[in-house]
């Protein structure tokens, strides 16, 4: 078994989608970023690749790099899961929070869990997302952003296909 964990933070832009676990919610904001700014799936990217030691999304995939522009940050998620399973990996569960003032997150988790899991190919009840509000404390309580946090735990399957 290898644990990783990621953290990210984006900060609110008028005029942006508000993309949160692959969904869009309706708000009068979004999450500025070079890519959909996806702060949930960056934060599970990251523990992803941190339980295999290779480093993290910003090194995998450069956000100078027009490629990346505007990306779904799902797309990326595929990518990062097709290198765990090259290495002989397989996901045995995600737990993920987001901590988000406002909008209320509640109605859209179970859609934003069937979105990553079946990006990852895994059932749903491997993907836990939870979502707290700051109680008005600090950036994310004055509504200036998003952070999210995630632990990945993977198994090993056996071979290595690099
Ligand atoms: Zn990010």
């Amino acid at each position: 078994m290898r644990i990783g964990n990621g953290y990210d933070v984006h900060e609110f832009k008028e005029g942006r989608k508000l993309i949160l676990g692959g969904v869009e919610i309706p708000y009068d904001k979004g999450l500025l970023g070079h890519s959909d700014a996806d702060v949930l799936v960056h934060a599970i990217m990251d523990s992803m690749l941190g339980a295999l030691a290779l480093r993290d999304i910003g090194y995998q995939f450069s956000d100078t790099d027009n490629k990346y522009k505007d990306i779904s940050s799902l797309l990326l998620l595929e990518k990062v899961n097709s290198m765990i399973l090259k290495k002989g990996y397989r996901i045995e569960n995600i737990d993920s929070i987001i901590a988000c003032q406002s909008p209320k997150l509640k109605n859209y988790i179970d859609k934003m869990r069937e979105k990553i899991s079946n990006i990852l190919e895994i059932e749903i009840d491997r993907v836990s997302v939870k979502a707290t509000t700051t109680e008005g404390l600090g950036f994310v309580g004055k509504k200036e952003g998003i952070e999210a946090y995630s632990v990945c735990l993977l198994k090993e399957i056996g071979g290595n296909y690099d």
